[in-house]
């Protein structure tokens, strides 16, 4: 496969494969090469994310994009997870604002976020869609498991 694949140069596959849990239980948390394509659509949209925010370098933090199964497992991640796929991180920038700060401001964007999620009250979980599928540009809200998701992004 002779694929150029691009990558932002503040969200390359590094950044965005970087886990604490892995390197403490010594996973291997590289993305597959099949799933690079997903993984360089989403750098895509972290780069649009900050530079429309202007958000300045490193603002925009990674507390977890591509998630091999056994990491997602690891980390409670919910099976069939998208970060599996390379098309999910969870972001935060506290120089920005809340995470509710941070999703509210994205979901004004025109940038095609497939699902914008406030998890937790903690941080930011942005999707992109599946190559053959139109982005959503659906905003939730979880806060307990119990309670499940909410439609829009809710303040609490
Ligand atoms: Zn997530």
């Amino acid at each position: 496969m002779n694929l150029k694949l691009s990558f932002h140069p503040e969200f390359c596959q590094d950044t965005l494969c970087h886990s604490d849990t892995a390197l403490r239980c010594g996973l291997d948390n590289r993305c597959p090469p099949e799933l690079l394509h997903n993984l360089s659509r989403l750098s895509a949209l972290l780069g649009q994310i900050q530079q429309s925010l202007k958000l300045p370098a490193g603002a925009l933090k990674i507390n977890s994009g591509f998630r091999a199964e056994v990491l997602n497992t690891k980390v409670g991640g919910v099976p069939n997870s998208q970060h599996c796929l390379g098309m999910a991180a969870d972001v935060v920038c506290p120089q920005f604002g809340t995470p509710y700060d941070l999703a509210s401001a994205i979901a004004e964007l025109p940038c095609e976020f497939d699902q914008l999620i406030l998890e937790f009250g903690k941080w930011v979980h942005v999707s992109i869609a599946p190559p053959d599928q139109t982005p959503r540009r659906e905003c939730l809200s979880i806060f307990s498991k119990n309670e499940g998701y909410l439609e829009g992004l809710v303040k609490r």
